[in-house]
């Protein structure tokens, strides 16, 4: 099985170490007061309900909400691979104190309990009373501990889980499996199966086994083992988490069975389905028909936590398969999901043009798809969405996805500028990626930028190795699915043939100082819709362009040849190539961008296209 680099990987500049950054900043401008109340509020501990409590949050995170505190859980996670990374002291006490409260507060309501709800709302579910998923709330705040264990060893943090798991041990017992299969159906669990397979692959204790099988759904797993499609039209992120207990539980009891499951859930809901030019999927938070799409552009696309939580279940299956389907889904999905629904940024241009545009926005619940389409931006703490906890950890993980080693190969499976250090055979290897200098300057004579003197058509990464002498391993680099004609690659500027497997070229041989260079060309291509195919997004390599208009226009020419009628515009400011394009030989033309740069613009993504007459 491949191993995610995550522990030993660090973020160099780029999209990816910006977004980081506003992450982290975003973690430390929410109070630890504000994450605890909804826990001290349960715990009685917040005194006279007149008490003036003028900066609660909002939305899923307030009082009135059945699911409050849930985002405390998503924020310990956060930190704790914030931390892991970036050392942040502050981010680490705060994180260390929130814990040590949980502790306080769990001996507090007798040893067990520690959710920022009462037990009875899970009795009420049993009960058939309408509560809004507490097994939910109760994954996120084990979840968060959880990780504050794995990534940073507080050992407080697993003792509260311990603790809490023996409420849940008893309540397993007290509850018919037909009792728990109807609450099942009823609410959703979050990733308590996976949480329970985590925590028993760390204590191996059989109660923590069986509280993974407990919570492991036949309904939703019998029926995928068998190949039916049991996704259309039913709740993503009900059943995303579900898929990655199966996968963990795969992971820690090594029964082919789970496998087959998460590997049926992403056939069913992925390969045999199609998707979205972005890489996302559903349409009002539901699985859309198989291969019908048309009729489910809207305004309620992609919601953020089924992207990032199918970007966990790809993560899960490459790393089992070693396959280019999983990571080549991965990029897609951050460039044009993770990406363009959260830690927006304005472009330099945007600022001086409009200096009255906000400088952030922080996350879409949705990416509308359908014409004449904005991104509902939410606030830091008004609105509260299952999406701003989501948020808050794919941002803080987007290094996971990057290398992958086993035994003596490496991967390069995302191409974000990043170091990789790790040991092969005994030797220290340092691996850096960083982007190629495709003309980056603006204030010297740059050859590359005048020779080429247009927006390159390529990517290209510069993959340096250093190691104190020569080791022997196998380097691997993704051949994305994008590339238009065969990547090139050079070592210490030499073209050098490579091997193909699984997507992937294979370069064997012994390293100590190289510098790789991997050029991969690209083009504009279509995406059709599969019932509709001649209404097409457009996509610059990965990226998905979203045109700056505000209703659905025709436009004429060959969708095979989109260079006849779109090409490039406004392609270089100062020292850098931008990614904007225009319609050409089109009645009324107009301009295209990456999704992932709109703000506030009104934007359609996807263009009927007619042969020209
Ligand atoms: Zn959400």
């Amino acid at each position: 099985m491949l191993e995610s680099g995550l522990h030993t990987i660090r973020l160099l500049e780029s999209e990816a170490l910006q977004k980081r950054n506003s992450n982290l900043k975003y973690l430390l401008e929410i109070k630890t007061d504000n994450l605890l109340f909804p826990f001290r509020w349960q715990a009685g501990m917040t005194g006279s309900i007149n008490r003036k409590m003028p900066e609660l949050h909002g939305g899923w995170d307030s009082q009135n909400s059945h699911i409050r505190g849930t985002f405390t859980g998503h924020w310990l996670s956060a930190a704790a691979y914030t931390v892991e990374e970036t050392k942040n002291s502050e981010l680490l006490v705060r994180a260390n104190d929130i814990v040590d409260e949980l502790g306080k507060i769990q001996e507090l309501n007798g040893g067990e309990w520690v959710f920022p709800i009462p037990p009875e709302y899970i009795y009420g579910v049993r009960d058939g009373r309408g509560y809004w998923a507490p097994f939910y709330v109760c994954h996120k705040v084990l979840m968060g501990l959880l990780d504050m264990y794995r990534i940073l060893g507080n050992t407080k943090a697993l003792e509260i889980v311990l603790h809490a798991s023996g409420w849940f041990t008893r309540f397993l017992e007290e509850t018919s499996r037909e009792t728990l299969t109807r609450m099942m159906d009823q609410q959703e669990t979050g990733g308590l199966m996976e949480l329970w397979a985590d925590l028993y692959s760390i204590t191996r204790d059989p109660a923590h086994l069986a509280l993974m099988r407990g919570f492991e759904r036949p309904a939703l797993f019998e029926p995928l083992l068998e190949g039916k499609d049991v996704l259309t039209n039913m709740h993503a992120n009900t059943t995303i988490p579900e898929a990655h207990g199966a996968a963990r539980a795969y992971e820690v009891t090594g029964e082919e069975r789970y496998r087959n499951i998460a590997e049926s859930y992403w056939a069913c809901a992925v390969r045999n389905r199609g998707t979205f030019a972005t890489g996302g999927q559903t349409s009002g938070e539901v699985w859309t028909p198989m291969n019908q799409q048309a009729a489910r552009l809207g305004d309620m696309n992609q919601e953020h936590c089924t992207v990032y939580n199918m970007i966990r279940l790809a993560e899960y299956l490459y790393r089992w398969t070693g396959d280019s389907e999983y990571s080549d889904y991965i990029e897609r999905n951050i460039l044009n999901g993770l990406y363009a629904q959260g830690h927006w940024v304005s472009s330099t241009m945007d600022s001086i043009c409009q200096p009255l545009i906000p400088e952030r926005k922080l996350v879409t619940y949705y990416l509308p798809l359908k014409a004449g389409a904005t991104k509902k931006w939410g606030t830091a703490t008004e609105t509260f969405w299952c999406c701003h906890c989501t948020l808050v950890q794919a941002h803080s993980r987007l290094r996971e996805f990057i290398y992958h080693t086993q035994d003596s190969s490496v991967s390069v499976d995302q191409f974000i500028p990043s170091e990789l250090r790790t040991h092969i055979n005994g030797e220290e290897i340092l691996l850096t990626q960083t982007e190629t200098d495709l003309g980056g300057s603006c204030n010297q004579i740059n050859n590359t930028a005048v020779n080429g003197y247009g927006r390159p058509k390529l990517w290209s990464r510069d993959i340096r190795i250093t190691a104190e002498k020569p080791v022997a391993f196998t380097l691997k680099l993704r051949i994305p699915w994008w590339v238009k004609g065969a990547p090139t690659c050079y070592v210490d500027g030499i073209e050098t043939p490579y091997e193909k497997k699984q997507g992937y070229a294979v370069l064997t041989g012994e390293w100590k100082d190289n510098i790789i260079r991997w050029v991969l060309p690209k083009a504009v291509t279509c995406w059709p819709l599969p019932d509709e195919p001649e209404t097409v997004a457009f996509l610059d390599g990965p990226v998905v362009l979203a045109g700056l208009v505000g209703e659905e226009r025709m436009l004429y020419g060959d969708i095979r040849k989109p260079e006849e009628f779109i090409k490039p515009a406004n392609e270089r400011l100062w020292n850098y190539w931008t990614g904007d394009y225009r319609t050409f030989n089109q009645p009324v033309g107009f301009y295209l961008r990456p999704i992932s740069q709109i703000g506030d613009e009104t934007y359609t993504v996807y263009f009927p296209v007619r042969p020209t007459k």
